[in-house]
């Protein structure tokens, strides 16, 4: 997603480096979400919704205790578990802390299909509020882990699994979820049946639901991925006009990366507290970003860009969020390379770089902070811009033939599924046939980057370029450019630096009239 930085982020000091490390929410052993059902009745009397979940599991081995998260009742919001049947039987369970714990009757090698009912008012997830416009509305608004609000559910993206939403609402509503429509039926007193599935599996955070008035268009398709947009009517013209260019973004992924994971790509203006929340296959996107001047260009790259990294290969554990929001980050630059050129690249990635400085001094901290327990604070400007840095100096390192290679067979390998950094690191290492330790190391465990004071001084046919690193807590390695230019000429040298203080002779004939620090913008780097 994207968002605005105004959180403090606590102090850390510590560095642990574990690359298998998970964060602290328990899962559940032994246990795989198969299919979520979730039907929902919706009203205009009240926020109270009525809810029943449908999980089915599969039990790979026997099993003491299957959790299921559900927030229960407090302070007039919450859930109130009403019943819970294991294949249409009442199922043996406790219900405490959130979570309802339940005793499967099976001895493993079995599927189990659980039946939840539940009411209440949501305090969050759902944000159930008038629009700008002041019109009712119902949005699902789950990350990172506020599904168990609404929806009862395993709320980590560890075990994702196919959903259908089964909505009733008030007949005046247009209803879009996560997946493919595959009903819409009135059946009387003013209410109407939506019901959408998406065979393809999804994480609880990026699963959700738009309900309102809404004006929605086709926009186009590419291979058989339908893209449309979905708006409030009176922002009609501009939402269609902001949105037309995703069936655009989504080729150039689609062709860059490998095939999208879901049902259809709907763009949705919503009540999100998010500038921009990728949900699978239905992106949401802040009510008041739609202005019809064509302004979201690199917002929708970045939600769209999630729909492959995040949502498709998804990070297995929250300290490892870069593989979500760092992608997200590299993949608009790329777009917008794409589109506008190298320099538009530059630009970017140099306006990353101040907003990283700035945070490190206040946050000395690394990419995988194993320090974080709390999946609402790893996103930070490590994990965006940062990120989004690493993918620059791997593509510059790798070079672009084998750099897109690389990220086609991660995303071959880990569609659908979940990836550690260190799965990302093996396939770049196949890949390329190339020992990428050293450079996932320094750059995802160890916290900040090269301080780097250098000069030039050109003596009879010999430059000399000089260059030491300040920082103290670590001597990063790296591959760095200089330009040495001479009229309208830039001659590009690029060097390996290995230790503290670093010396480069190049022979040259003339002395040059200036030599430029990486002029094109491969390295992460401060200058002192
Ligand atoms: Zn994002």
């Amino acid at each position: 997603m994207i968002l605005k930085f105004t959180q403090n982020f606590l102090l850390i000091f510590l560095c642990v480096s574990s690359v298998h490390a998970q964060d602290s929410y328990k899962r559940n052993d032994n246990a795989d979400v198969q299919h979520y059902r979730f039907d929902l009745a919706l009203n205009d009397d009240s926020n109270e919704i009525s809810g029943q979940t449908y999980i089915t599991v599969n039990f790979e081995k026997v099993t003491d205790t299957f959790a299921i998260d559900l927030t229960g009742k407090s302070e007039g919001f919450g859930m109130e578990l009403l019943e819970v049947l294991e294949n249409d039987e009442k199922a043996s369970y406790s219900y405490k802390n959130n979570k309802v714990l339940i005793k499967p009757s099976t001895n493993g090698g079995q599927i189990r299909t659980y039946s939840l009912k539940y009411k209440g008012i949501p305090e969050k997830g759902l944000v159930i509020d008038a629009t700008k416009y002041g019109q009712r509305s119902f949005f699902g608004d789950n990350w990172p882990n506020l599904a168990r609000h609404w929806l009862a559910c395993v709320d980590h993206p560890y075990d994702k699994a196919s959903v259908e939403f089964n909505i009733t609402a008030p007949e005046h509503y247009d209803v879009v979820a996560t997946g493919k429509k595959i009903e819409e039926s009135s059946i009387g007193n003013g209410f109407k049946l939506t019901r959408y599935n998406e065979p393809a599996p999804v994480a609880t955070k990026v699963m959700t639901i738009g309900v309102t008035k809404f004006a929605s268009r086709y926009l186009g398709s590419f291979g058989d991925i339908e893209v449309s947009a979905w708006v409030y009517p009176e922002n009609r013209l501009e939402g269609f006009a902001d949105f037309e260019e995703a069936t655009k973004i989504l080729e150039y992924f689609t062709t860059k990366i490998g095939p999208y994971s879901y049902a259809k790509l709907a763009n949705m203006q919503a009540k999100t507290k998010w500038g921009g929340l990728e949900n699978a296959g239905t992106i949401s996107y802040k009510e008041t970003s739609i202005t019809g001047n064509k302004e979201i260009q690199g917002l929708m790259a970045h939600e769209i860009a999630h729909q492959w990294f995040g949502n498709s290969a998804t990070e297995n554990s929250w300290n490892h969020v870069w593989l979500s929001e760092g992608f997200a980050t590299y993949f608009t630059i790329l777009y917008l390379e794409e589109v506008h050129g190298n320099e538009r690249r530059k630009k970017e990635l140099a306006i990353d770089k101040e907003e990283i400085f700035e945070y490190y001094l206040e946050n000395p901290s690394p990419i995988v902070d194993l320090t974080i327990k709390d999946p609402k604070k790893v996103l930070s400007r490590n994990t965006y811009q940062k990120g989004g840095w690493v993918l620059n100096m791997l593509r510059h390192k790798l070079g672009d033939e084998i750099f897109w290679k690389g990220i086609r067979s991660y995303y071959a390998a880990y569609q659908n599924s979940n990836v550690m950094s260190v799965d990302f690191q093996n396939e770049m290492e196949k890949v390329s046939g190339e020992d990428l330790q050293e450079f996932f190391d320094q750059w995802l465990y160890v916290k900040g980057y090269p301080e780097l004071k250098w000069d030039w001084k050109y003596v009879k046919g010999k430059l000399t370029i000089s260059v030491k690193q300040l920082q103290k807590h670590h001597t990063f390695k790296f591959l760095i450019e200089f330009g040495i230019v001479n009229g309208d000429k830039i001659r590009i040298e690029a060097v390996q630096v290995t230790e503290k203080t670093t010396k480069f002779e190049i022979e040259l004939e003339d002395s040059p009239d200036k030599v430029e620090i990486d002029p094109e913008v491969w390295l992460l780097y401060q200058e002192k």
